[in-house]
């Protein structure tokens, strides 16, 4: 056993919004389960979505807590518990719930001045803490929650600039710099890429703050994106550990993939689990557009008869904007039709995801091309039709469609965050079939991308074993941590 001296102290702050908090959850999950004493940095609500795993954590002897902070839902005018970005079903809702979020950096402070830590695992959206980190002497580990691939694509946009002076925002350009020809267009792109803003001039602050950290956490693995890793290390001259997919690392039996990010436990969704059950292996299509995104009335009367004209059973998610919104009668009149066919089920607003992509009734998934959902579905082995949407998701759709050569693209052609976009259907029902019908068929072409697909789950659970890619990461990083520590102590008695 360690001694109290020994052991390593380490800090966790997620940036409330689900893509970012889920992973860095179960991150700390692992920290604590290989030894090292870990605290998490959180307001009330959001702990109330993982609270449950850490007390079971706790009670099967790991050293993991949390401390809570307060969210001034009352100072901004927030109804109580809205302290996470999913909660926002408006624009002017998302504003002050970021603007809370921001608030919380002198609370936080506080925290790690008390409690003295001997690193911080920092999100990237809390540049802040890297002075935090210099001021308390210790390493400052910036969490990024997307790929290596999109993070090195966006680096070489921003550095070349090869969307400047293109004759049309349609035309394909090849992203500079990658070990393969990546072809993207300027509407593609992030908002803040192609149209300078406020959020452009914090995402410098961001990446400035990257450079200046200790190294880099990614929930990736070597196998997946090898080459993107070592152009990432090369690139940005700081360390990387590649510690994923964390989420099959951590969540191992039903009970946790179900109450994943989630405070309501499994018995709630077992209608759900029956209508799964009577399905047949590999036959049901698992459509979602993450944690955030709620489309348009129009594009969600596209992709129901979409679904509706594939010959495939499906589960969709989804999550309404504002409740005034017309269009409501339609999803009723659907949903009822879908049950009594029972070729589809419908989820709102949260799904058990985890739990569902690994029924063997999912044979695979639209996705959003949200980076957890990557993950998750690659753990499962599926093969995905992309649907990117806003942020760095045009270049993981990129990745799984001409790197890993998984994906079936929709069509999705601008980067748009749903609160600014229009009622227009982006994308229409034939596309939707046809990309359904490609990816579920029994075509060569299908069955050879779930072959891919399913050799790369594989790799995936490899990587987490012991002695497997990042297993190995984790327990020498975690090491790496603690040599520090002890050096640091050396240096205070010389
Ligand atoms: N998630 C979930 N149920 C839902 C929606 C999302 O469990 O109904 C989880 C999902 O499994 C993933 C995270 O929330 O871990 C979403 O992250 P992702 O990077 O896929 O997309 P984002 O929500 O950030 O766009």
């Amino acid at each position: 056993m360690e001694s109290q001296s020994q052991q390593l102290n380490v800090i966790f702050v997620p940036y409330p919004t689900p893509g970012h908090m889920i992973p860095m959850i179960d991150t700390a999950r692992l920290f604590a389960k290989h030894g090292a004493n870990v605290t998490i940095i959180t307001t009330h609500a959001n702990a109330s979505t993982f609270q449950k795993s850490i007390d079971s954590d706790f009670n099967s002897g790991h050293p993991i807590k949390t401390q809570l902070i307060q969210f001034p839902s009352a100072q901004l005018g927030l109804p109580e518990g809205v302290e996470n970005i999913k909660s926002g079903t408006s624009q002017e809702m998302l504003g002050k719930i970021s603007q809370g979020i921001s608030m919380l950096q002198d609370q936080i402070e506080i925290v790690l001045q008390d409690q003295q830590p001997d690193c911080i695992v920092s999100d990237m959206f809390y540049p802040w803490t890297v002075e935090s980190a210099a001021k308390l002497g210790i390493p400052r580990l910036y969490y990024y929650s997307s790929s290596y691939f999109s993070s090195c694509s966006a680096h070489f946009i921003r550095k070349y600039k090869p969307h400047e002076n293109l004759v049309s925002d349609t035309q394909f350009f090849s992203i500079p710099s990658l070990p393969h020809n990546i072809e993207i267009t300027s509407l593609q792109l992030e908002e803040w890429l192609r149209t300078r803003n406020e959020f452009s001039d914090y995402l410098n602050v961001i990446y400035e703050s990257e450079g200046r950290s200790y190294g880099t956490l990614y929930n990736s693995f070597h196998e997946l994106e090898s080459d993107y890793e070592q152009l990432y290390k090369s690139t940005m001259g700081i360390k990387a550990w590649s510690v994923g997919p964390v989420s099959t690392w951590v969540n191992k039996d039903d009970v946790e993939k179900a109450r994943r990010g989630h405070s309501k436990d499994l018995a709630v969704e077992s209608e759900l689990l029956n209508w799964l059950n009577s399905k047949e292996n590999e036959s049901v299509l698992y459509v979602s557009f993450g944690s955030l995104t709620r489309l348009s009335h129009a594009q969600i009367v596209e992709l129901a008869y979409g679904l509706e004209n594939s010959s495939q059973s499906f589960i969709w998610v989804i999550r309404k904007k504002d409740k005034d919104e017309d269009g409501e009668g339609f999803l009723e009149d659907f949903e009822e039709r879908m049950k009594e066919s029972k070729k589809g089920y419908i989820i709102w607003n949260w799904a058990p995801q985890v739990l569902l992509l690994d029924h063997p009734a999912t044979g695979g998934i639209v996705t959003h091309c949200g980076w957890n959902s990557i993950l998750e579905s690659l753990s499962a082995g599926l093969s995905m039709i992309t649907w990117p949407m806003f942020a760095e998701q045009f270049y993981n759709e990129k990745l799984l469609v001409d790197v890993s050569k998984i994906g079936v693209p929709v069509g999705s052609k601008v980067n748009k965050f749903w609160a600014s976009v229009g009622e227009d259907a982006v994308v229409k029902r034939e596309e939707i079939a046809k990309a359904v019908a490609l990816l579920m068929g029994s075509e060569e072409e299908s069955i050879e991308m779930r072959r891919r697909a399913r050799k790369i789950g594989d790799a995936a659970k490899k990587s987490i074993e012991e002695g497997g890619s990042s297993y190995n990461n984790l327990m020498q990083l975690i090491d790496e941590l603690k040599s520090l520590k002890i050096s640091r102590g050396l240096e205070k008695t010389n």
